[in-house]
């Protein structure tokens, strides 16, 4: 889920912002509205291949340009790190939730280390990348698993 340099500065930023010059535009993202009026245009990144949406004024994430990601789990040090990111409380602060798990002999996944959550990201790729982070470096200081 790696976003290229201009998609990571465009992430978070307003909709007003111009897209960067590899963004293709791909069609509407209609999501739930039915009044006939857009959620968000959603662009293909020649780069880094990630969607960016722009959304509008009556998306679900008013007038902000918002990269869609599905963080996926790393392994580091014999865990599994993976994140969920958090329902926003609005649209301006994103959070992730961060497990380390480990794989059992018996085939039981077992948490060592309560879930932490990180709140306070201009978007839900900025939570998950740093949680991510958060999680390898916490997983690395832990016995190995
Ligand atoms: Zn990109």
């Amino acid at each position: 889920m790696n976003l290229c340099n201009a998609c990571e500065i465009l992430d978070g930023m307003p909709s007003s912002t111009k897209p960067h010059p590899d963004l293709h535009k791909e069609g509407i993202f209609q999501g739930v509205l039915a009044n006939g009026s857009h959620n968000a245009v959603v662009y293909r990144c020649g780069t880094c291949r990630t969607a960016m949406r722009q959304y509008s004024e009556r998306g679900e994430i008013p007038n902000k340009w918002i990269a869609s990601v599905d963080p996926q789990p790393v392994m580091a040090n014999g865990y599994e790190v993976s994140v969920e990111i958090d329902a926003f409380d609005n649209a301006d602060s994103f959070g992730a939730l961060c497990k380390i798990s480990h794989l059992e002999k018996d085939g039981q996944r077992r948490y060592p280390v309560p879930s932490q959550l990180y709140r306070g990201y201009k978007s839900p790729y900025a939570a998950a990348k740093d949680a991510l982070a958060m999680g390898v470096a916490h997983a690395k200081g832990l016995p190995p698993g």
